[in-house]
């Protein structure tokens, strides 16, 4: 959500900055903006509703350069879209520029506040009170003004500022948002993420909750909540430049999906290795326990229901699964004999930090699932482990679900171990089915699969339904999201066994049904929902196995998947979802990599 990007050094940083917003341009936004401070000691401010080829335009009828500035791009959420709510805003007098990514929770009472002081707001933005404020209480020192200002804010920020007096400085603030210092030689960059850094440095320092920073091109200072200076060790980041670029494919989203199988096969590969991270966590975390709680969001939390399957089934021991933003504010049952395993792609994700939070406040030992190695998540928790996806640009998740599975799988078999609930000989089938799933995959990802054509029926239709009981069922849950979320055509998720209980209603001729059978202990029970919904002339579509016979059954259509433990299916089926998916918004006309209203990185609560 929102993109920061920061520039100082000895080179223009305009098209520095319009570079860095491109690279983030995934997380979603709805404006674009820009900030320079200019040779003659002013700030030039450029900034337009809409994409940032509208900034870019803008930029070619004014001659804006400088080398020092901030950029944005701002996914709303106080103020509708429009130039003047973009970012960054300045104070009155025009010496102060900011970019900010998150919410100002009393934001009205201190615009109000300053209003009676006299101030005047141009913007709708709950951001705008922080430029004010700083200039308030500016007395030469830019670090203490931002500091008697974040002392005022309720709410979450990551924050960049400009000042004219300090001509190649730029303060930045972070609280519950991501914010990163990328070091380079002569000059230093801030960004929301890694992506926006990789073609400059691979040096990073993260802003941890209540940490401000002074960013020069010779220097790097941080700081604690209270001005005292802390000395961070730099983190090398081990991605490609050239993972976060398209290298010839048309969208990062059928890119990513062609990386499953490498990124399964780098998840398994770090669990099976030397460095397996579950055995840096000590055994008491899985022994010492009677319940495991699993929180997420969205796919991850569709992960997550695939976890408690194999857990409950490998370890019996119970599994719960929550939305993220529930259980933190659903007074959850959790003590300090409950393990809270927390998964985000992002590790940013707001939600599931807090609800980590909330658990380790009431005695939880908490373990994070992340696909960004010293995301924020990866502090918030008493653990980390990661998923090794590579990163993951498309807003819909593809790949870095895969590699959660992978992960899960294999905290599942860890844990199955240290409570002896799997033996030696069990174990070793179990990781040798783990290990053929990457080529299998690769089966599924190559070519269209008949897909396209499929899609193209699909996609004039105004309703989808999913069905599945099981592990299907969670399968079905997350090919629905995905389905919906890019193509934007309505579509649910069903246990198949609870069809009849009320959605039946809205089967009629030719409504298209997807049904997942890929256990086969309980694929004839999905039949009787398959008939049940053809008796009512539904448009059967089917994602089974090879081997599972479907002679004579009322299905339309069979898309085959390769064979594999019914356990590991999940990381199968759902990849001709993920492409069933991404064929039907191609074929709507929509850009699946940046589905409206929607934000990669879900940085606000
Ligand atoms: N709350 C701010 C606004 O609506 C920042 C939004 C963002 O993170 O982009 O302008």
């Amino acid at each position: 959500m929102c993109g920061i990007i920061g520039y100082t050094g000895s080179q223009d940083s305009v098209p520095i900055l319009l570079r860095g917003l491109t690279a983030l341009e995934y997380r979603g936004y709805d404006s674009a903006g820009l900030a320079v401070l200019n040779e003659y000691g002013q700030i030039d401010l450029v900034k337009k509703k809409g994409r940032i080829a509208e900034l870019q335009k803008a930029l070619t009828d004014i001659c804006v350069s400088g080398h020092t500035g901030i950029a944005h791009t701002r996914w709303a959420t106080h103020g509708q879209p429009s130039d003047v709510n973009s970012h960054p805003h300045m104070d009155i007098s025009n010496r102060f520029a900011i970019v900010h990514n998150g919410i100002i929770e009393n934001y009205l009472m201190l615009k109000q506040a300053l209003m009676n002081e006299g101030v005047l707001f141009r913007s709708q933005t709950d951001t705008e009170v922080i430029v004010h404020l700083i200039a308030k209480f500016y007395m030469g020192d830019l670090k203490a003004a931002v500091r008697a200002a974040l002392k005022q804010l309720k709410g979450s920020f990551a924050l960049l500022v400009l000042c004219a007096d300090n001509p190649s400085s730029i303060v930045c603030a972070a609280k519950d948002n991501p914010l990163i210092i990328g070091e380079g030689e002569g000059e230093n960059f801030i960004a929301s993420d890694i992506p926006a850094l990789l073609e400059h440095t691979k040096k990073i320092y993260r802003l941890a909750d209540a940490e401000t920073a002074e960013v020069t091109p010779d220097g790097i200072e941080i700081f604690g909540a209270d001005g005292q200076r802390i000395q961070k060790a730099a983190q090398l980041v081990d991605w490609d430049v050239n993972a976060a670029k398209l290298e010839g494919n048309e969208s990062f989203m059928l890119k990513e999906i062609r990386e499953i199988p490498a990124a399964l096969a780098n998840t398994l590969a770090r669990y099976t290795g030397k460095s397996n991270p579950l055995l840096t966590i000590d055994k008491k975390a899985f022994q010492n326990i009677d319940k495991i709680v699993i929180v997420a969001c969205g796919t991850a939390y569709h992960a997550g229901l695939v976890g408690k399957y194999a857990i409950e089934k490998l370890v019996r021991l119970p599994v719960q699964v929550e939305i993220a933003s529930e259980f933190r504010y659903g007074n959850p049952i959790v003590d300090a004999r409950t393990l809270c395993v927390a998964i985000s792609q992002s590790g940013e994700t707001a939600d599931t930090i807090a609800a980590v939070k909330e658990a380790k406040a009431r005695g939880c030992v908490t373990l994070a699932v992340a696909n960004v190695v010293g995301s924020s998540i990866t502090y918030a928790a008493d653990y980390s482990i990661p998923t090794l996806a590579g990163p993951e640009i498309a807003v819909a998740s593809t790949k870095a679900y895969n590699s959660q599975l992978m992960a899960l799988y294999c905290l599942c078999a860890h844990i199955a171990k240290v409570r002896g609930t799997l033996d030696k000989t069990a174990l070793r089938a179990f990781y040798a089915g783990l290990k053929r799933l990457p080529a299998l995959a690769k089966k599924l990802t190559e070519g269209d699969g008949g897909l396209i054509k499929l899609a193209a029926s699909l996609k004039n239709e105004h309703s989808i339904f999913f069905l599945g009981r099981g592990l299907d069922y969670y399968v079905a849950m997350e090919s629905s999201l995905k389905l919906k979320e890019i193509s934007y055509i309505h579509c649910e998720a069903y246990a198949a066994g609870e069809l009849k209980h009320g959605t039946l209603a809205l089967v009629e001729e030719g409504t298209a049904v997807i049904v997942l059978l890929t256990e086969r202990a309980i694929a004839e029970k999905t039949l009787n929902a398959v008939s049940e919904v053809k008796a009512r002339r539904a448009r059967v579509i089917a994602v089974a196995p090879k081997a599972l016979d479907l002679t004579g059954a009322p299905i339309d259509k069979i898309v085959r998947i390769p064979d594999c433990p019914d356990l590991f299916a999940p990381v199968l089926s759902i990849i001709p979802c993920q492409k069933l998916a991404y064929y039907t918004a191609r074929a709507r006309g929509f850009d699946a990599d940046k589905p409206r209203n929607l934000a990669k990185s879900v940085t606000v609560e």
